[in-house]
């Protein structure tokens, strides 16, 4: 990249321009382990002024990365160096609330708690919930297709956008869906655009679907035995009717012990724990649902019964204060997101063990069990060999048992080189097609998602791969 005079920048965009260091620190690294300089930090005016920055930008060749709360775990909002961060966070607007419609069009700024405490006097809630829903932004739930755990009833962010606006690597502005609940026009190309971070556009605005807050939702936490066969489990409960489980949680024994100390009332100190969520329509359905959960756990040898919070967000609320506490407690580690169907969970634990044993380091294992999709913490430093070592293995494990390397947080740079051996060559190079459509210069978040220029398909180079080197951890 040449060097470029900020005057140009701040000439070409009418929104503020910060290039002093201090104020460009905060935007040089995600929660990942990695970090970048970034040249100047831009606080867009306006969808036109994202225009002309876009334009400056492809004709000074810099890259743009679009960045709302940086909470990213892989490096997805990290800058290249020299890069110009494009901060939405300021667009922070709830614009419009259509509780009928059951839809809310939104700048991409939103922190998801501010747009759930503008929903609730209507009723109405954006299910996506992430660990991080009190920072984290609309704009990067969009970017990452992000979940929480009531994604096990709601599914991930993808199945919650209906519409939005983008300004492309080109500098077009383009419209991707509408607000109405249904469409059959071809394949839906707004999908395009949810889970690419930042790479094809940056999006402008979102039309997001909602769902009506149901009347009543309990927290019930079950102790596990070590020797719980985890997948029938989950598969019990996904097919339990008339229970109304929105979450199904997991914590293993040393991540469960972190919320046993934070607890003052009787609590199981050492045991692994399921975590479930149970929504009801009339508070008086839920001592119903209640059994009907406990009897489906009966059915596979789990008979103890429940802690029940009344309030399911106590229980989330503790969740989230003792994984910080945890998060403490683990320091630098590699922080996985793996997801195998739900037949084949007993298979990956046992390797998750199995990896760890051999690289002789520390295991927390927690995750969204209903949906097969885990958090094993390795604690490791992830710059170093062995950290390389335990992250190809654990994707590599995920992907023998015919799952993802990425369930909801991304691809972002630590995976991009394992992207081929998900999608296949095909997948490859229908993305690439997108990227010369969206970004012909590549200058919208280069080495996130996209593999290098040098990358081979089928081991042979492919014509239709090109672009700037990724800095993705080659496969193991
Ligand atoms: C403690 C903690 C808990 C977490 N828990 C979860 C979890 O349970 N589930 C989960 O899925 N994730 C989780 N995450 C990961 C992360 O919080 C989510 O991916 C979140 O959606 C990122 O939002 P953000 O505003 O921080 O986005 P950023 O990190 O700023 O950006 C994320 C990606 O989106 C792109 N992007 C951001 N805004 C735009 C825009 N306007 N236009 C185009 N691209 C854009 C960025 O370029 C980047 O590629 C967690 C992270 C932390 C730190």
């Amino acid at each position: 990249m040449t060097s470029v005079p900020s005057s140009s920048l701040e000439r070409s965009v009418r929104g503020s321009v910060r290039t002093d260091p201090g104020g460009l620190a905060p935007f040089g690294h995600d929660q990942s382990h990695l970090s970048g300089t970034p040249r100047a930090v831009v606080a867009p005016a306006d969808a036109d002024d994202v225009v002309a920055l876009v334009r400056w930008a492809r004709r000074e060749r810099v890259p743009l990365v679009a960045r709302g709360a940086g909470t990213s775990l892989d490096g997805e909002s990290v800058p290249t160096d020299g890069a110009v961060v494009v901060d939405l966070s300021g667009w922070n607007a709830v614009l419009e609330v259509d509780p009928g419609e059951l839809s809310a069009r939104v700048g991409p700024g939103v922190v998801n708690r501010d747009l759930q405490n503008a929903l609730r006097p209507h009723g109405v809630f954006f299910p996506p919930n992430p660990g991080s829903w009190t920072v984290a932004t609309i704009g990067g739930h969009v970017g990452t297709n992000a979940s929480g755990p009531r994604s096990f009833r709601y599914g991930p962010t993808r199945a919650w956008v209906r519409g939005l606006e983008a300004v492309l690597g080109t500098g077009e502005r383009a419209r991707f869906g509408t607000r109405v609940a249904k469409r059959s026009v071809g394949p839906d190309l707004l999908q395009l655009l949810v889970g690419s971070e930042g790479t094809l556009g940056i999006v402008t605005e979102v039309t997001v679907r909602l769902a009506p807050m149901p009347a009543h939702r309990e927290g019930l936490v079950y102790p596990l035995e070590e020797t719980t066969k985890l997948g029938a489990v989950a598969r019990r409960l996904r097919g339990a009717p008339g229970t109304g489980l929105s979450a199904v949680e997991y914590l293993d024994r040393g991540s469960a012990a972190v919320l046993a100390q934070r607890r003052n009332a009787e609590w199981p100190a050492d045991a692994p724990l399921l975590l479930v969520e149970v929504e009801s329509d009339d508070p008086r359905e839920a001592p119903t649902r209640r059994e009907r959960v406990s009897a489906a756990l009966r059915s596979v040898g789990l008979h103890r019964a429940p802690i029940v919070f009344g309030d399911a967000d106590e229980l989330w609320t503790l969740r989230g204060a003792s994984g910080v506490a945890l998060d403490e407690r683990m320091g630098r580690r590699i922080r996985e997101d793996v997801a195998v169907p739900l037949g084949r969970v007993d298979e990956l634990v046992h390797r998750f063990e199995e990896i760890a044993r051999d690289q002789g380091v520390a295991l927390y294992l927690y995750g969204h069990l209903g949906e097969g999709s885990f958090h094993p913490n390795f604690v490791v430093d992830p710059t170093t060999a062995a950290g390389d070592r335990i992250r190809a293995a654990v994707l590599n494990a995920a992907l023998a048992l015919g799952g993802t390397i990425s369930s909801e947080h991304g691809i972002g740079r630590t995976k991009v080189g394992y992207l081929e051996r998900e999608v296949g060559r095909v997948g490859l190079e229908l993305l690439e097609v997108a990227k010369r459509r969206c970004d012909p210069d590549r200058i919208l978040n280069p080495g996130k998602l996209y593999p290098s220029r040098s990358h081979r398909v089928g081991g042979r180079p492919s014509p239709w791969l090109s672009g700037p080197a990724a800095e993705g951890t080659p496969p193991g």
